[in-house]
């Protein structure tokens, strides 16, 4: 069984072939018609689905359902229901209602809503997502569902998701039908994201309080040797890690997540999967699932997996490439150049649509991977920089400029443009390293967001991506409705140009880790909001308001409900992990120090004695040394605890942000600088927990 991946594949999904099998016909009808255009789904539907559901999920083994939600937390939440229901005569039936299925009633109040509860109802409801398949997990059938106030407030990333997967495809459709690709009726957007990951063996993780209440280690001298031997990436893998990645993938598959590719990343103990693409909304949920099984398989194999996005300092951290494109109903990639003149011109119209909206919506995008974790990587030669642009590649740069002046590139001869004349090469993918810089890449049939922490939902970068392009969509199509079809071509051709002049601003194929880019992206006028107190205001401007809310994606309360949440989010954690770097360094690694200070000073006391009562030798040298860092740590501990304690009494979100931001860090680094200084000086076994060495380079 373990062997046979296509009979695994999906064992624990309800999925089209189980629900075409255990379904009436008509009912199995209805619901595949919800499923590809949304819309309502009856009760008696609702309840032929759910005795269905429910005899398939005792069948395998389940005693319990639950509804599967995403909140503001960033992870996902749950609350487990048993089937069973008591008769009159003692006994019990497993019992399941379309009621039960399609709406939840999780006590709202302990989910961060940023105000929204206040104002509104303070009970939420979660809502069957019947595009995402139910699955089995631990003995409970897990039913994906959106999480809304009883207003209909969105309290979750779901929400959002599915209603800007709506408006890209609205605007997308009527774009194609003005282009005379009459037979769409339907877009959806596509995602395959890549995450990265690492791994570190579980009793060394149990000795770090940095790592368990914050995900990364807040202090830990380098390692000797770090990534620059570049001998990790792709390396072989050792047994310890294969067999964690046989036993994910394995996992994965019963749950129909289709994990393609597996690799060692750059940084030591660091690694990568890769699912294929799905439907936006499947793929989010799909990511959601593989970390929590990352992290369950890995401890059923004495590993931690971390998915902070900078779990160590000094070596890469881990990002998400997020994949994305659109595909029409007919089976069409829009983002793919085609085969003929037609899909060419069809093909420019929405590359060039989504440089626009790049650009137009950098500041969004950047918001979209903001947190504390990620602002680390942003902008640290390791990780695109926060400057949001678009790389294309120097082939179709050329067809763009060719656009832009009239001449069309073709194998190098220019000739006179004319839109759909000309087949368009297939464009070589985007390989090499130097792409690898940039936050943006077009990679030869669709886009990969490079931005994304490791361990943030997808969900939030999509919705912007999928908003932001359903607005350009909007506006192309806005312009082309009234030409008339024999100057549609022209037109066409006109708006391209013109739009490529205005945006061709965000386009940047060169190194995106240099200072000069930085510099150069000044002069251009591109947003660098470095760190997240600088670019979350940006989230509830005029321009970004009006955007989500003509998109019916957020109502103004919603977003300004998520700008506080974001906020709050970042300034927390930066407390939290403020709290334990002073109970680490107070605690832990002082008394650690104190106790090594007296053995060096035993030492250097017995030499002294036999060498003429004055201080000399190694241990009197490293005594004086420890006993001056052990100073310095002390006062930068106390400085810490200082600002901490006033940070604690601000009640304005962006300043309390920004106030971790900018006095709290630097407080922190400066600490650590001192203690990683100390902890150089000091054996490994007197350490009160594993050093960098130990955890990077043993598993
Ligand atoms: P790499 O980036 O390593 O060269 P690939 O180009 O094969 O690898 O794909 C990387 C990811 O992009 C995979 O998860 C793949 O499924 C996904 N992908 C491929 N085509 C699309 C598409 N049309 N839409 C969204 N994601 C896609
Ligand atoms: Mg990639």
């Amino acid at each position: 069984m373990e062997n046979n991946i296509p009979a695994i594949y999906g064992s624990l999904v309800f999925n089209d072939k189980i629900m075409r099998n255990k379904l009436p016909k008509d009912v199995y009808k209805a619901l595949r018609k919800t499923i590809q255009n949304g819309t309502h789904l009856e009760l008696d539907v609702a309840n032929a689905v759910a005795v269905a559901m429910k005899e398939w999920a005792v069948e395998n083994g389940a005693t319990h359902y639950t509804h599967w939600f995403q909140p503001m937390t960033g992870v996902t939440a749950e609350k487990h229901d048993s089937f069973i229901s008591p008769t009159d005569d003692g006994q019990i039936i497993m019992d399941f209602s379309g009621k039960e299925l399609v709406k939840g009633e999780p006590d709202a109040s302990s989910f961060p809503s940023g105000g929204l509860r206040a104002t509104f109802e303070a009970r939420g409801y979660t809502a069957w997502d019947p595009t995402s398949p139910a699955f089995i997990k631990d003995g409970t059938l897990y039913i994906p569902t959106a999480f809304c106030s009883y207003s209909g407030e969105a309290l979750d990333k779901k929400t959002p998701l599915l209603r800007s997967m709506e408006a890209l495809s609205n605007e997308a459709v009527k774009l194609l039908h003005i282009l005379g690709n009459k037979e769409v009726s339907h877009v959806s957007t596509t995602i395959g994201p890549e995450q990265e990951y690492f791994l570190i063996d579980k009793e060394d993780y149990k000795k770090r309080k940095d790592l368990i209440f914050t995900g990364r280690t807040l202090i830990g001298a380098p390692a000797p040797k770090g990534q620059e031997m570049e001998d990790h990436y792709f390396g072989s893998l050792r047994p310890r890690v294969s067999a964690f990645m046989h036993e994910l993938d394995t996992e994965l598959w019963k749950f129909g997540i289709p994990a393609k590719t597996k690799h060692n990343e750059v940084a030591p103990a660091q690694h990568e999967l890769a699912p294929v693409f799905d439907t936006a909304n499947v793929a989010v949920d799909h990511n959601q699932l593989t970390m929590e099984i990352m992290k369950k398989v890995a401890d059923k194999h004495g590993l931690i997996c971390l998915l902070h996005e900078k779990p160590f300092e000094g070596i890469n951290g881990s990002g998400k490439h997020n994949n994305w494109s659109m595909i029409t109903n007919t089976g069409l990639n829009l983002l793919d150049p085609g085969k003929t003149p037609g899909e060419n011109t069809q093909f420019l119209v929405f590359l060039v649509a989504v440089i626009k909206a790049v650009d137009d919506y950098a500041d969004l995008l950047r918001i979209s991977v903001a947190s504390a974790g990620n602002d680390h990587r942003l902008g640290a030669n390791e990780a695109p920089p926060a400057i949001v642009s678009i790389f294309v590649g120097d082939e179709l740069t050329q067809v763009l400029k060719a656009i832009e002046t009239d001449s069309f590139f073709n194998g190098g001869n220019k000739v006179q443009l004319e839109i759909g004349a000309h087949v368009l090469p297939h464009f070589v993918k985007d390989n090499t390293d130097r792409n690898r810089t940039s936050p943006f890449a077009f990679t030869g049939n669709k886009f990969e967001f490079r931005a994304l922490g490791s361990s943030a939902s997808v969900a939030t970068p999509n919705i912007v991506l999928n908003t932001a392009v359903a607005e350009v969509l909007r506006q192309f199509a806005e312009k082309l409705s009234k030409v008339p079809e024999e100057e549609l071509s022209s037109a066409v051709h006109a708006l391209l140009k013109e739009t490529l002049s205005e945006h061709k601003r965000v386009i940047f194929n060169g190194n995106g880790y240099t200072d000069e880019w930085v510099e150069e992206a000044a002069r251009r006028g591109l947003p660098n909001l470095k760190a997240t107190p600088d670019c979350l205001p940006c989230f509830v401007s005029d321009k970004n308001v009006k955007l989500f809310t003509d998109h019916k994606i957020f109502t103004k309360g919603e977003l300004f409900s998520r700008y506080e949440i974001l906020l709050e989010n970042y300034s927390k954690t930066i407390h939290i992990e403020s709290k334990t770097m002073e109970n680490m360094v107070q605690k832990d690694f002082m008394s650690a120090l104190s106790a090594y200070i007296s053995e060096v000073a035993e030492t250097a006391k017995a030499k002294m004695s036999v060498v003429s009562g004055i201080s000399v030798g190694y241990e009197a040298k490293l005594l004086e040394k420890l006993t001056a860092l052990q100073e310095d740590i002390m006062e930068k501990l106390e400085a810490l605890k200082a600002d901490t304690k006033t940070a604690e009494t601000l009640t304005d979100a962006l300043k309390t942000a920004q106030t971790y931001e900018n006095t709290i860090l630097p407080d922190m680094e400066a600490l650590r600088a001192v203690v990683d200084e100390a902890e150089a000086l000091i054996p490994d076994e007197v350490l009160p927990y594993p050093t960098y060495s130990k955890m990077l380079f043993y598993v």
